[in-house]
């Protein structure tokens, strides 16, 4: 896909009600986005499509909700505010500021020169004051990952749900990151959101799962509507890893900007959970990090067949919403030629994702009987399908389609003069609609009485 395709996806973002750059009566500000109705709607359906899949569905993750602000001692702990740090280099001929690691040919990517400065430790994390009173210890983060919250919860969430080993917990949230240099549109940002699964494992373990959640989310993001051959994975160089990993695969998907990373599974083995615990000698284990003498909890699992403790290991699948959804932007994004000459644009979303499902479209504007049976038709298909069904009374078919096309919405259904029954209009079609399919044009004459079950069978069904 070209970069001017790529514009142009940004263009119908705006224009169309999915991501508006945030404060933009203000001028904007640089790596924030809001989701407009149609984006908000999107994102929400694909956070549910993957809570759906993995927590109400399966009997081994439960879900948590844990807080933004996080606890300084939380992340000195995990490591963070040591190691979260991206290294910075300023462009001594324009003062631009750029990611030494993202640079081509150690260039400023604003002039050109190659004179920078040498590359400096910027650490991301956004810091916050709590309370009214500034002092050493009401200073804390936004959280940098959702993953943090997942582990100090660890041992509430074993002691009230008693998971046995392998099991999972789930989180999907905002998290904050102060990058260097945001761009290509919602791909990276300062504001983001993530969906992260902790999947705790025996030691010794951890391969065979740390291989299944690769093979797994791949699946899953084909599921939502990726193409197979846009999206790959690649395992991260070991001199590459975070400081927390033993191994880690990225699902990258083959943007207009290039091959990025849109989720990392990583094999955090019991770094994290180690960090966090105390006394580990008494618990007779062999952690990868010194005693902490600030927490006091204990989060290991105790082996039922001999009463020995021990961390267990991690697989982390953590994959960012809006990444993701920018992937499926693009992939459902198409221009294409009609067989009249016109050109068209239409985004091929999964029925699921689409943040309309049926958009209703009155013939005639002003034609009292149409507009009433089109209001009618509304309400009973929002009874009777799961999402959101619209009324779209233009006037105009052509530009309701056009719209319709560009939101994604898999279907129309067209009530016009022979729904109604006008006296000079053929009886069998009569009480029947057009319904008109998005991707295939094809437009077929639907009863009344059966168009929901039609609908539910064709676009909706759940299996
Ligand atoms: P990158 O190397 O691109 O900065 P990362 O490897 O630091 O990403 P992780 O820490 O593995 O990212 O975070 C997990 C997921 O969260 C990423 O795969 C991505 O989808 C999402 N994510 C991370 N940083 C951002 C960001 N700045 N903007 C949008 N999404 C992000």
């Amino acid at each position: 896909m070209s970069k001017n395709k790529f514009d142009n996806i940004i263009s119908l973002c705006k224009r169309r009600g999915f991501i508006f750059p945030s404060a933009m009566i203000y001028g904007g500000l640089q790596g924030f986005y809001d989701y407009g109705p149609h984006g908000v709607s999107m994102k929400r359906q694909l956070i549910q499509s993957w809570w759906e899949d993995y927590v109400e569905k399966r009997h081994d993750i439960h879900g948590v909700d844990g807080t933004i602000i996080t606890h300084q001692k939380i992340l000195q702990y995990s490591g963070h505010e040591k190691t979260f740090t991206d290294p910075m280099v300023d462009c001594r001929a324009c003062q631009s500021r750029w990611r030494a690691d993202l640079l081509v040919n150690n260039q400023c990517l604003a002039c050109g020169s190659t004179d920078l400065t040498e590359p400096r430790d910027f650490n991301l994390m956004f810091q916050t004051q709590v309370g009214p009173v500034q002092h050493a210890g009401s200073q804390h983060y936004l959280r940098p990952e959702t993953a943090q919250s997942i582990f100090t919860n660890f041992k509430n969430v074993c002691d009230s749900i008693q998971p046995k080993i392998p099991f999972g917990i789930a989180q999907a949230g905002r998290a904050f990151r102060n990058e260097i240099t945001p761009r290509n549109f919602i791909f990276r940002v300062r504001e983001f959101e993530q969906m992260e699964i902790e999947f705790f494992v025996k030691p010794g373990d951890d391969e065979h799962w740390h291989d299944y959640w690769v093979n797994e989310r791949y699946d899953w993001w084909l599921k939502q509507g990726l193409t197979a051959e846009k999206l790959v994975k690649q395992v991260q160089p070991s001199d590459d890893l975070a400081h927390y990993a033993k191994a880690t695969v990225d699902l990258c998907y083959e943007f207009p900007h290039g091959l990025e990373e849109i989720e990392g599974i990583a094999n955090r083995t019991d770094y994290d959970l180690g960090s966090h615990s105390k006394n580990q000698d008494e618990l007779n284990i062999q952690a990868t990090v010194g005693k902490n003498v600030d927490s006091v909890a204990k989060l290991a699992i105790q082996d039922p067949s001999d009463k020995s403790w021990y961390i267990p290991y991690v697989i982390e699948p953590s994959a960012g919403v809006d990444r993701g959804l920018l992937a499926l932007l693009c992939d459902a994004y198409t221009e294409e030629q009609l067989d009249n000459g016109k050109e068209r644009t239409v985004l091929k979303l999964a029925n699921h994702l689409s943040p309309v499902k049926v958009a209703v479209v009155p013939l005639a504007k002003n034609n009292m009987q149409i507009i009433e049976q089109s209001s009618q038709l509304v309400s009973e298909l929002n009874s009777a399908i799961s999402g959101s069904v619209v009324l779209e009374n233009t006037g105009n078919v052509g530009k309701a389609y056009r719209k319709h096309d560009e939101i994604g919405t898999p279907v129309c259904v067209t009530i016009d003069f022979e729904t109604i029954g006008a006296d000079d209009s053929p009886t069998e079609n009569h009480q029947t609609v057009t319904v008109r399919d998005r991707d295939t044009l094809r437009q077929t004459r639907v009863s009344t009485t059966q168009l929901a079950q039609y609908l539910n069978d064709q676009y909706f069904s759940t299996t």
